[in-house]
């Protein structure tokens, strides 16, 4: 058994090592040993590197982490059907038991029992992992690695757009972090009217303008709530995406919402917000669901169509690329919001 350099999650405190781990030489009946090509860092990653009280539950050290990535097929277990050695593959992290009531529902994004890729099992910042068949997905083989490697958050973002009416309807998207910025793209490309869309950081506002936002505003200097209802008729708009995670933000989108309108919050909060529910949510007659992963795997060929019809263009959102064993300076910049994806490599 061969060793290789993972970034490893080594002590139940923060911080993230790299180090020599063992290859995985154990490929189940339906799994599937796959060699990394790329993989990106995640907001989630950030989270397991600062040691979050969600991290405390859910990861048990010493753990491989990273599930954003393009790899190869080098193996397969005796029963896969659907992969051969050599295809070209990234991956829905969540991996579904099959069994629970969610999953003989037609909900395998909430199971009962899920484990995710690189939180539960090792992940794929390192050389090799080993991940059900089920949860390979087969990519073109003309997709850039770069965003073959976030088509996991853009799932995230395709999901949120998507889970309504988008065409012709008026859109505030609350936060453009790397899935904001993703959302824009999607909303924009399936027929969205007026995308508004509030950020803080310079860097992520000028890449909403370039994802096709029609207003980008920041919550910290103008009235986004103003703003919208001279833009509407003082109707406000028909769909709101929370992809912020701040109460503020979810205030704002609230009070911003047409009667009637579509609520879609993507967001996971620090701690749980107070909302306005009797005026900004009952008497108004909101929709408000929340989301969460990626529809196992509607959202997939949702993906696959933008991608293969080139309805989205994503290059501009990689803006930094380091080799694996940098990967304290990607995870630098993404916590100042100099960085939208990092994608490592690995050596
Ligand atoms: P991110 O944290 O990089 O993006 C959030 C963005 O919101 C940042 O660019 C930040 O500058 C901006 N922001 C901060 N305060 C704001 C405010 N008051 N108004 C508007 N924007 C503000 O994260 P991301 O990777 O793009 O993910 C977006 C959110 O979705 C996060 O909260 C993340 O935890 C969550 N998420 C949820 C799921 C799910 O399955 N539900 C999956 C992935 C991520
Ligand atoms: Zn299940």
């Amino acid at each position: 058994m061969g060793t290789q350099k993972a970034i490893v999650k080594e002590n139940p405190e923060a911080g993230l090592v790299i180090k020599d781990v063992p290859i995985p030489d154990k490929v189940g009946p339906k799994e599937v040993l796959l060699k990394v090509k790329a993989a990106s860092i995640c907001g989630t990653d950030l989270h397991i590197y600062d040691w979050n009280d969600w991290s405390k539950v859910n990861i048990k050290p010493p753990r491989v982490i990273g599930h954003e990535f393009a790899a190869e097929v080098v193996e397969i277990g005796k029963d896969v059907t659907s992969l051969k050695v050599g295809d070209y593959v990234s991956a829905e992290t969540h991996i579904a038991c099959g069994t629970c009531y969610m999953c003989k529902t037609g909900n395998k994004h909430i199971c009962q029992n899920m484990k995710i890729i690189g939180v539960h099992t090792d992940g794929a910042f390192t050389n090799y992992l080993v991940i059900p068949e089920e949860n390979a997905w087969k990519n073109p083989t003309d997709l850039p690695i770069e965003i073959a490697s976030i088509q996991e958050p853009l799932g995230n973002a395709v999901y949120t757009v998507l889970s309504g009416d988008i065409a012709a309807k008026d859109v505030l998207i609350t936060g453009a972090g790397p899935i904001g910025l993703m959302a824009i793209a999607v909303a924009r490309a399936c027929g969205a009217g007026k995308i508004i869309v509030t950020e803080v950081s310079e860097l992520r506002k000028n890449l909403a303008k370039e994802m096709g936002a029609s207003f980008v505003l920041d919550p910290t200097k103008e009235n986004v709530l103003e703003f919208v209802k001279d833009l509407t008729d003082g109707l406000g708009v028909d769909v709101g995406l929370e992809m912020s995670g701040k109460e503020s933000a979810l205030e704002t989108l609230l009070s911003s919402m047409k009667k009637r309108g579509r609520v879609s919050l993507l967001g996971v909060f620090d701690s749980d917000p107070v909302i306005k529910l009797n005026n900004d949510v009952i008497f108004k007659g909101l929709d408000i669901h929340g989301i969460t992963g990626r529809l196992m795997f509607q959202t997939w060929y949702q993906i696959k169509s933008l991608l293969e019809n080139k309805r989205i263009d994503l290059s501009k959102l990689v803006t930094h690329k380091f080799p694996l064993s940098k990967f304290e300076e990607g995870i630098k910049l993404l916590k100042k919001g100099e960085a939208v994806k990092v994608v490592l490599y690995p050596e």
